[in-house]
């Protein structure tokens, strides 16, 4: 048997709420002033006692809820012991054998758990004697998701923490951005040659997706080069450093047993079914459409699978093109194309802003010109001239369309005075036609579009000059 990689990931996200976990201190990500959002409880003064913060609770149990994971109806907070700066009490309030969330699948890898604990403060090692410490994320409610060893390739983990991060964000749990540390990801990696599990190395400071496939990449080539050379797999934790591309050995890895582990006595045992608003019909009704969901409802609408995962992924595209079609379905597919390629084109040039799509008057413009496109009233080109006007200004695609002589002309009476001023005018070529050279046909159809100023439908204009010249 060939070697065969295990990955099992460990994903960390802050959550957004108000306030920390456990007290009244303010859960801003956004405070650069160090030690302002901090409190007797958060600073572990003793005496002190944490409260549960609910709408944490809420948004690890709605995740729950849409990965199909099971809620656990008794749940406790345990306290995690090992002593650190940046941990104040000298312990972690965790979860550890009740976690809130068991179960559930997500991009089709089986999720073994889902728990809340508290974020630990920021240590700054600012090149000088010692390190400072930011206490401002002391606190903050953190969400940790264990999955299953039941990957096997890097593309799969890291397309599992992309619907991961959209998620979060779909539900409002967290905005997930890895740079900033919202999201973290460590991931667990082992090779084996038969049935049995190999050595894992956990992989830490993994800071983009990209990271996360290029280090379990990297880590299954080392594994691999290390037992065929004959030498062992440590059990350790590794960092990634990405500039080099390499994972590096950082430490001997804790087992759980270090730890002490025990049920927090200053906190509540949770019994969820007491608790109206963490029932499962309150949080259907509470649930938005998922990322996977409005995917299948796109491509269920015949979009390029490229184009609805990018709808899904960028929700001003998404949003946009929602209400462009919401009154006709019928346009879903021309809008898409439109949205990808030209509205999607201008935004990366400049010549259209992110406010543009962010209006809904806009999107309703859109989805108009989508239906003059559609019934041919315009021409593709006409369509996308209207469309670079509309960046600018604020008229109907009618009256940009009449101003500017845009409208289509299909009309067979109109186009015939045109067809018949060509072949007035193109003695030569006419005849060249009429002795059987077809590529003529063209040169007189291009003559038409010049005279009705690119107003002319050219399908029909050919028509005409095909019947008027009937060889
Ligand atoms: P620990 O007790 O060391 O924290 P866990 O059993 O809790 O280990 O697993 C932690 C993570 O490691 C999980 O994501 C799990 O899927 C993954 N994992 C466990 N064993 C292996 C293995 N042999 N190879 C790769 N990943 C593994
Ligand atoms: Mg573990």
């Amino acid at each position: 048997m060939d070697w065969r990689p295990t990955i099992g990931l460990e994903i960390h996200a802050e959550l957004s709420t108000r306030t920390k976990m456990f007290c009244d201190s303010r859960n801003d990500p956004r405070e650069s002033k160090p030690n302002v959002n901090i409190c007797p409880v958060c600073m572990a003064h003793p005496g002190t006692l944490p409260v549960i913060n609910a709408d944490a609770v809420g948004h690890v149990v709605r995740l729950g809820h849409a990965v199909g994971g099971t809620t656990a109806d008794y749940t406790e907070f345990d306290r995690k012991n090992y002593f650190y700066p940046d941990i104040p009490k000298g312990y972690q309030i965790s979860q550890y054998v009740y976690p809130l969330i068991s179960g559930g699948t997500l991009s089709g890898v089986a999720i073994t758990r889902v728990h809340l604990e508290e974020d630990t403060a920021r240590s700054i090692h600012d090149g000088g004697d010692g390190t400072l410490i930011d206490f401002n994320r002391a606190g903050v409610p953190l969400m940790e998701l264990v999955t299953e060893p039941v990957i096997h390739d890097a593309v799969t983990a890291g397309n599992f923490a992309r619907e991961l991060q959209l998620l979060l964000r779909y539900l409002g749990a967290s905005e997930a951005n890895m740079e900033e540390g919202q999201m973290r990801i460590e991931a667990n990696i082992s090779v084996s040659r038969d049935a049995t599990f190999g050595t894992k190395v956990e992989v830490k400071n993994i800071n983009s997706f990209r990271a996360v496939e290029r280090a379990i990449e990297y880590e299954v080539k080392r594994q691999i080069a290390a037992y065929e050379s004959g030498d062992v797999v440590m059990q350790e934790t590794r960092g990634w450093d990405d500039a080099k591309g390499e994972t590096f050995s950082q430490r001997k890895k804790e087992s759980s047993h270090d730890y002490r582990y025990f049920p927090d006595p200053d906190l509540p045992k949770l019994t969820l079914s007491q608790h109206p608003q963490f029932e499962a019909d309150v949080l259907r009704k509470s649930m938005p459409e998922l990322p996977w969901e409005r995917r299948a409802r796109y491509t269920s609408l015949g979009l390029k699978a490229e184009d609805a995962d990018m709808f899904v992924r960028d929700t001003r595209f998404g949003t946009f093109f929602d209400r462009s079609c919401s009154e006709d379905g019928g346009l879903a597919l021309l809008s898409a194309n439109y949205l990808a390629s030209d509205v999607a084109g201008a935004l990366q040039a400049g010549v259209a802003s992110e406010e543009w799509l962010f209006d809904e008057n806009n999107a309703k413009r859109f989805g108009t010109l989508m239906s003059l496109t559609k019934s041919k009233k315009v021409s593709s080109r006409g369509a996308k001239d209207i469309l670079g006007k509309m960046f600018s200004d604020t008229r109907e695609p009618h009256e940009i369309a009449q101003s500017e002589g845009l409208y289509q002309q299909s009309d067979e009476g109109a186009l015939e005075e045109v067809a018949r001023a060509v072949i007035d005018a193109q003695p030569v070529v006419v005849a060249d036609y009429m002795a059987g050279k077809d590529a003529a046909l063209q040169f007189l159809v291009g003559q038409g579009m010049k005279a009705s100023k690119g107003a002319a439908d050219p399908g029909v204009l050919r028509e005409v000059l095909v019947r008027l010249l009937a060889r």
